[in-house]
């Protein structure tokens, strides 16, 4: 069996394989697709010592990193079953059942997409999902935010700061977010809120120039010019594949403890796939970091 078996193959894998493997303990990671979230990115400027860098980049140097060191890597591969028996036992898509001592899940997430024509042809040319990453991209421009939940407001309250305009998109009559932060919105002056209102398209030529969106009341359509669209209606964490296996949030983020330890003895979780309060690369790689010498720690006690 191995000592760490980590799930997920971003940036928190890797990081978690390299701790791991640092410990001289058999170590292996099995992903669906190497390098994660990071893949469909194109440039980072907050991964901090590291100015300027692309995802398909970073994702090829964690890769590298990895394959430094004595672990059994797996791509291409997708864990479909989690039980605890003396041992953890994860069951492959492809049948095979792999057992360790202990495991690290980090399967990561994805962003709810729209589905509204413009959005998959102009990501990363204008559409975004992550404020804290693309903000500064919008700085001076006009932008929108699709979501008038909890993120998408906070989105715009912090895009507000740094863009001309924000306008925010919402489906439903009335925002979702909490009061507090609907208040902060309202009092900022480069805001526009849209409510009762259906994207329906997002416009561009070489990269995003607007949004058409119809008036649900009415139906009438309008089209307002734009440089980027924020789209927040949601991160789903790739969890769905552990059911009642292992705790996680009724939104289905895995509830880890300051160890990365699960409620499960010997799994642990890192990255975006837990109930961590922030989704970043340099937070998923500290995390499962944690996790891994949360593991170390568990097999010496154990
Ligand atoms: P992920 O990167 O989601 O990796 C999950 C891994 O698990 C993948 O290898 C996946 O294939 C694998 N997996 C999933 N399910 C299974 C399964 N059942 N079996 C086996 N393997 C599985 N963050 C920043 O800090 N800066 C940025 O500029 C930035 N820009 C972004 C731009 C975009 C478009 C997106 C989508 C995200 C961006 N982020 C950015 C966020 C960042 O990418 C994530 O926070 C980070 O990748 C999370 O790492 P992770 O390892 O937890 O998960």
């Amino acid at each position: 069996p191995y000592d760490v078996l980590v799930i997920g193959g971003g940036p928190a894998g890797a990081s978690a394989a390299i701790y791991a493997a640092r410990k001289g303990i058999r170590t292996g990671i099995v992903a669906d697709r190497f390098g994660g979230q990071i893949l469909d990115t194109a440039s980072i400027e907050n991964f901090i010592s590291v100015k300027h860098t692309e995802g398909p980049k970073l994702a090829s140097s964690l890769e590298e990193h990895v394959k430094e060191y004595k672990v059994d890597v797996m791509n291409l591969q997708r864990a479909k079953r989690l039980e605890k028996k003396d041992l953890v036992e994860i069951e492959l898509e492809n049948g095979a059942v792999l057992k360790s001592k202990t495991v690290i899940l980090s399967t990561g997430a994805r962003w709810r997409n729209v589905g509204v024509p413009g959005e998959a042809e102009f990501k990363n040319k204008g559409v975004a999902y992550c404020p804290h990453c693309d903000g500064p991209l919008f700085a001076g421009k006009d932008v929108a935010v699709i979501g008038g939940g909890n993120s998408g407001i906070e989105a715009a309250i912090d895009l507000a700061g740094i863009v001309n305009h924000v306008t925010v998109l919402e489906f439903m009559p009335e925002l979702k977010a909490d009061s507090v932060l609907q208040e902060r919105l309202y009092s900022l002056p480069n805001v526009t809120v849209l409510k009762n209102v259906q994207s329906k398209e997002i416009t561009g030529t070489d990269s995003v120039n607007g949004i058409t969106y119809i008036e649900r009341e009415t139906g009438e359509e309008h089209h307002i010019k734009l440089a980027g669209v924020f789209v927040q209606i949601g991160l789903v964490p790739s969890t769905e594949w552990l059911g009642d296996a292992v705790e996680r949030t009724k939104f289905g983020e895995i509830v880890v403890d300051k160890r990365g330890a699960t409620n499960v003895p010997g799994v642990f979780a890192a990255g975006d796939c837990t109930d961590s309060a922030y989704k970043q690369i340099i937070i998923s790689m500290g995390s499962g970091a944690t996790a891994a010498l949360g593991a170390f720690d568990y097999l010496v006690r154990n």
